[in-house]
């Protein structure tokens, strides 16, 4: 029987192995768990075998699920689109936000992370695809709101994430993976502590890694195929 436990050992042995073809050590690899659309059940069975950060796209479903799961101390970072109406709940329960690429998104977090808690970790999202996927700043963008980002005192800037277009075309997604890496070193310049290229994910890891990514944002591989269309946020 395939369990998640089982896929979540497989997904860190693919990890492994491609940090090693890389020449990289695996633990500059950081495993995120997507759990959208599944259950408390399942992310305690992940939780259970060892795996303690958790991504989420949608703000409402994820809500439930981290007051059901309190007591784990899981780590939750938001990947999905956000809304500016929905930016108070995420700047009170997650501790990083993947997705950002809007100022006015950025004031809205800050002004909202509450004073007990650290500085939220974000990372912006850039476009490297062109026209064919919408989310996320145009490549030379991320500089100024990586600059705004850093005049905010209840942010953290850590660096930056990309979902390229799907494609068939192995040399095209190493393009677009080594594209972002690209600007996180350009980035890297001025905001020396940036730490975290997000990219990277079930089909993809391993070129994801190949190019220098520091974090996979896995889902399908450790709680198998998402039962249905996903909700709105
Ligand atoms: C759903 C999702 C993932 C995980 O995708 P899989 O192909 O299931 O591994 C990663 N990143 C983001 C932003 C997602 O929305």
């Amino acid at each position: 029987m395939v369990t998640i436990a089982g896929n979540l050992q497989a997904v860190k042995q693919r990890i492994a192995q491609a940090a090693a073809a890389a020449n990289r050590p695996s633990q500059s690899i950081q495993l995120l768990a997507v759990s959208k659309t599944f259950g408390v059940a399942e992310i305690e069975a992940a939780w259970q075998a060892g795996q303690h950060a958790f991504g989420e796209n949608f703000v409402q479903e994820s809500l439930a699920k981290i007051a059901a799961l309190q007591r784990l101390g899981i780590e939750w970072h938001f990947i999905g689109p956000l809304q500016s109406n929905k930016t108070r709940p995420v700047a009170e329960h997650f501790a990083w936000v993947h997705s950002l690429e809007r100022d006015k998104i950025a004031r809205r977090l800050n002004d909202a992370r509450p004073p007990q808690l650290p500085p939220l970790n974000v990372l912006v999202q850039v476009n490297v695809s062109g026209e064919t996927s919408k989310s996320g700043v145009v490549p030379g963008e991320e500089r100024a709101l990586a600059d705004a980002i850093a005049g905010l005192p209840r942010l953290r800037l850590r660096g930056l994430m990309t979902i390229p277009e799907p494609t068939d075309d192995p040399a095209l997604l190493r393009a677009r993976f080594a594209r972002l890496r690209a600007l996180f070193e350009a980035l890297r310049t001025e905001h020396p502590d940036i730490d975290t290229l997000s990219m990277g994910m079930s089909a993809d890891l391993e070129a994801a890694i190949a190019e220098g990514s520091t974090l996979v944002r896995v889902g399908t591989a450790i709680f198998g195929t998402r039962p249905a269309p996903a909700g709105t946020a």
